[in-house]
């Protein structure tokens, strides 16, 4: 059996356009600039073809363009088949991977790396929305402590108060993961989020802190586990449980401790965005590596990105 990596959308220029091309234009290639579909076509000989640029016929347009244009290649001189071999490593490390780890894989730079895995987190981020636990699920939420928070009020210099606060929701039905960095662990905050994205019909499962309570009496069902009384799972109706949230924590928090040591508060959610990807499209729901590699290079399209003037001056230097 050979590797995944021999596949030629990993190897060759070329190949690895005509493989994003597929996936990112599957009804026919689009002009980004004005929208035409299928009026397009190579660049002439002389006009010093690259690969993968396209010119626009539509009359008003003539415009280049290629399919990096819009989506998280855009403005990146990295080889497309170098994103994609970045992308399958992603998508395949249970835990994550660091950038010096795919820095040495891939034999880029470190900041190229970096580069690479921040925008692939962008792709990667859910932005297919829906209510979790619509009609009557379960939905089982909890938090978890993720790193100092630097922003916390000085008289908390001490405990959990200090740190970043993540809630994470897992709609038992759909096997997804939708995890939220907490400005603040109080009731307001857990109401702002259950109705941003839970179903008022679905059955809310948590332990017994008490920010669930109101935020709870509103759904259909509220139960709840009493873990400082050593209960994991509720004696009279066993589905009353947050072991399935806890076991999404598990494997985020050996990620984010043993691969991605240093997380500023400002990057925490593109970490978590990155662990619930792989958790909602995993093994256990049917999707395998391959699988959720493609998902990803799917998610490239119509992903807005915000031009962190940052992003620039590292690509600057590194493609230098
Ligand atoms: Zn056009």
């Amino acid at each position: 059996m050979g590797s995944v990596l021999d596949a030629k959308h990993f190897r060759d220029e070329a190949a690895a356009y005509k493989w994003v091309e597929a996936r990112v234009w599957p009804n026919g290639r689009v002009c980004q600039h004005c929208g035409s579909v299928d009026d397009s076509g190579p660049l002439k000989q002389s006009e010093n073809t690259r690969i993968g640029v396209y010119k626009c016929y539509a009359k008003e347009c003539r415009k280049k363009f290629s399919v990096k244009v819009g989506t998280i290649f855009h403005d990146s001189h990295i080889k497309l088949h170098v994103w994609l071999q970045a992308m399958f490593l992603l998508a395949s490390s249970k835990k994550g991977i660091s950038s010096n780890q795919l820095a040495r894989t891939l034999g880029v730079t470190l900041k190229s790396a970096w580069f690479l895995s921040h925008r692939i987190r962008e792709a990667m981020k859910d932005t297919s929305g829906g209510m979790f636990g619509s009609g009557f699920g379960g939905v089982e939420a909890d938090e978890t402590l993720q790193g100092i928070n630097p922003d916390a009020p000085q008289d908390h210099l001490a405990g959990p108060w200090h740190m970043n606060r993540v809630l994470t929701l897992i709609d038992r039905d759909t096997g997804r993961a939708r995890s939220i960095v907490m400005t603040e662990f109080t009731t307001e905050e857990i109401q702002r989020i259950l109705n941003e994205n839970v179903a008022k019909e679905a059955y809310l499962l948590t332990d017994e802190a008490g920010q669930y309570k109101r935020p709870g009496a509103q759904q259909t069902f509220h139960g709840a586990v009493n873990h400082s009384a050593g209960e994991y799972v509720s004696r009279d109706a066993p589905w009353v449980h947050t072991n399935t949230v806890e076991g999404y924590y598990s494997i985020f928090k050996r990620g984010m401790e043993g691969v991605y040591q240093h997380c500023g508060r400002q990057h925490l959610h593109c970490y978590t965005a990155e662990f619930d990807f792989r958790y909602s499209n995993r093994v256990k729901l049917g999707v395998d590596d391959v699988t959720r590699f493609t998902r990803i290079v799917e998610g490239v399209k119509g992903k807005r990105l915000t031009y962190r003037p940052t992003d620039r001056r590292i690509e600057a230097e590194t493609t230098a």
